[in-house]
């Protein structure tokens, strides 16, 4: 596996993978790889000739207080991990690389951003789209692969890339769950084991209440009755508990499908994300 960290170097690779109408996939990522993240590459190995996997804990996402330098960081891990996956290349830029001096253009996906994590995280999504148009433009890939695990997330780039005329394709791959339920995360590392066994309840309420909207309990009702729960089960607090509309991420007050049960909540320095779908 090439691992490669100037622009430069990265378009002659691409290239050179494109020759003879090959397709690269592209996996972005802030490494601290996991079972969710390998699924992403399997997907891109499946809808695409070649692999490129992108690593950048991207400082513009996170706000002043949050933990870009505590993220866990191990590209030798990494590296290890997409070498058994057969990935071809690594790209790797530092932040001098992404953001030279100067750097002055950002993107602002702004109707789907406003909500939600968006609310709870100022100018995260916007340092998520403009890395993201940046890592599509560097890499020039056929597709790229997100996951739903980052529900508002895949919802924006896929706005971004419509909006912007990217010519790629976007797919979202499922949620990769420990056998408790709870979602994988990088983060879930900062869990102590009494947070690691208090945070199942967080999926069993989402779950729980997703079960219930579809079946016709009342919205407002089912939404408290997982806030409850959450926080009766170990977490310091809820960001939101919300009904969405899947594609236009509208608040639902009332139950139509396609719906999206999205929720973010806080266990010690610690915050979770995760979604469920509601109904068919
Ligand atoms: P991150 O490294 O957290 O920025 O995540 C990189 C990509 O992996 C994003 O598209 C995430 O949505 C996706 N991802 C992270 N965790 C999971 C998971 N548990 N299941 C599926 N995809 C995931």
């Amino acid at each position: 596996m090439q691992i490669i960290r100037d622009i430069a170097t990265l378009h002659r690779a691409v290239t050179a993978l494109k020759q003879g109408r090959k397709s690269v996939a592209l996996v972005p990522t802030m490494g601290a790889l996991h079972a969710g993240h390998l699924s992403l590459v399997r997907m891109a190995r499946r809808v695409a000739d070649h692999v490129v996997v992108s690593i950048f804990v991207n400082p513009t996402q996170f706000g002043p207080n949050e933990d870009y330098a505590a993220y866990p960081r191990d590209e030798a891990r990494d590296a290890a991990l997409l070498v058994e996956e057969g990935v071809g290349l690594l790209w790797a830029p530092d932040v001098g690389t992404m953001y030279p001096a100067g750097h002055s253009t950002h993107i602002e996906v702004a109707e789907l951003g406003a909500d939600y994590c968006g609310a709870a995280r100022p100018g995260h999504f916007d340092g998520v789209a403009t890395v993201v148009a940046k890592l599509f433009n560097q890499v020039r890939p056929d597709v790229a692969i997100f996951g739903e695990k980052d529900w508002q997330q895949l919802a924006i780039i896929r706005r971004m890339a419509r909006d912007l005329d990217f010519a790629l394709d976007i797919l979202g791959a499922p949620i990769a769950r420990d056998p408790d339920g709870l979602a994988l995360s990088s983060r879930n590392a900062y869990l102590s084991k009494e947070q690691r066994a208090a945070a199942t309840v967080f999926p069993d309420a989402l779950k729980a209440a997703a079960k219930a909207i579809a079946g016709g309990a009342d919205v407002a009702a089912s939404l408290a009755a997982a806030e409850t729960a959450i926080v009766a089960g170990g977490f310091d607090s809820v960001d939101y508990v919300a009904l969405a509309d899947a594609a236009s991420l509208e608040r639902l007050t009332t139950f139509r499908e396609p719906a999206r049960l999205l929720a973010a909540a806080r266990i010690g320095k610690t915050r979770l994300i995760d979604n469920y779908p509601v109904g068919g």
